[in-house]
């Protein structure tokens, strides 16, 4: 089932709510209880919808949109196809009536509410539902969600991640010296090449990109690390001892998620911080790695892991550790919000995918691009999301519910 909507009807909605262009760069705070008789508790969710944007460009994207009996939507997104039909099937419906200012709870009612919740596409959707909540709660208050979370920091510091540059070694070094020159500090490069099947060699090979770089950018850029899940434990050990002389901050996903025990010799063994999470579903992923001493870096992402609401629970379980939470950067907005809500003693740093960001955000206005390594924090309510009517030539309600 696909719902048309007139452009011009869903734009000046979009307005009326906060969310359009014509309303500048902080978009309206909404006066706390306006409308109704006044009452927090009067504020209801009323729909919930799943938009489409095309480009004129035929690029896509789709927005989790919520809807109230007052003036106040919550809006999120880029949000990933399984996650939208998970909220289409499973949330969609149980959103309406509820108070959407009453988070916790509603988590917890979300996460009992299958048998099949600890994983997968569903706490993706539920993270989706998740942060549109947080951003709908930003805008009724008319504050950013960082500071409704207790934060201060106007900018994060953003590490380079270069997934997809070439590590041809005299284009390898040319990159990670433009980054540093850009004002990143930090650098992430990936050893997905190569793994067990490569022996030695592979080793040796993956050792080299790791001594090309620290001879590029010198001893004041941190260097880090991504396996891509793709190694074994011998591996691992080879690489590690072979590196530890070019201090990486982290070696991340060696392993599969499921091979707890690997991350814990891992860690008993070298000196790099061993980090994973992106593949973490919940709290309890977490605690399981952190109490076995198994990494020291959790990589979380608000938009997989349960939303804005799980990984500040997990931000709080990685401080009994003395363990970073430096979340994945498969998108920015609720990562970043999260990142600034917290001590920097506990998260350092916000990823930034560089070619993938470059367009992610197409349908936005304020685009995040980091500065001088640096990431600013939007200032308009919620999230900051505001859509670019001049890049959108069609929206439509888009529903996977079986007729
Ligand atoms: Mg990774």
């Amino acid at each position: 089932m696909v719902e048309h909507i007139k452009r011009r009807s869903f734009l000046a909605g979009l307005a009326a709510a906060g969310v359009g262009p014509q309303l500048g760069g902080s978009g309206r705070a909404v006066a706390v209880g306006s409308g109704g008789n006044g009452k927090l508790g009067d504020l209801k969710i009323t729909k919930a919808e799943i938009l489409q944007l095309t480009g004129k460009n035929k690029r896509r994207a789709l927005y989790l949109k919520l809807h109230t009996n007052e003036d106040a939507v919550g809006l999120y997104g880029p949000i990933d196809n399984e996650a939208a039909m998970f909220v289409d099937r499973f949330f969609k419906q149980g959103l309406i009536g509820q108070d959407p200012l009453a988070i916790e709870a509603y988590w917890d009612k979300m996460f009992r509410a299958s048998r099949h919740s600890r994983g997968s596409h569903y706490i993706m959707a539920l993270s989706a539902v998740d942060n549109a909540l947080w951003d709908l709660r930003g805008r009724f208050f008319g504050l950013p969600v960082y500071r409704l979370l207790g934060g201060s920091r106007k900018k994060v510091r953003a590490y380079a991640s270069c997934l997809g540059f070439s590590q041809e070694p005299s284009a390898l070094q040319a990159k990670a010296r433009q980054l540093k020159r850009q004002g990143y500090r930090h650098q992430k490069w990936f050893l997905r090449d190569r793994g067990p099947s490569h022996g030695p060699e592979g080793v040796e090979a993956d050792a080299k990109v790791v001594r090309l770089l620290r001879e590029a950018v010198g001893d004041d850029v941190d260097l880090m690390f991504d396996a891509f899940w793709e190694w074994d434990l011998q591996y691992a050990l080879a690489w590690t001892r072979r590196v530890e002389q070019y201090r990486p901050r982290w070696i991340e996903e060696p392993f599969q998620t499921a091979n707890l025990d690997a991350f814990i010799e891992l860690s008993r063994e070298t000196s790099i911080p061993v980090a994973t999470g992106e593949h973490f579903y919940g709290r309890w992923d977490v605690h399981k790695f952190l109490k076995a001493d198994a990494i020291m870096v959790v990589q979380a992402d608000p938009e997989w892991c349960g939303g804005v609401s799980e990984l500040v629970k997990m931000c709080t379980l990685a401080s009994v550790h003395g363990a970073n939470v430096i979340p994945h950067g498969h998108s920015i907005h609720a990562a970043l919000h999260v990142v600034a809500s917290q001590p920097v003693e506990i998260c350092p740093l916000v990823e930034y995918l560089i070619q993938k960001m470059d367009t992610y955000y197409h349908f936005e206005k304020h685009q995040p691009r980091p500065v001088d390594g640096m990431l600013e924090l939007p200032e308009g309510p919620g999230f900051g999301i505001e859509l670019d009517e001049s890049k959108i030539a069609d929206v439509r309600a888009v529903s996977w519910q079986q007729s």
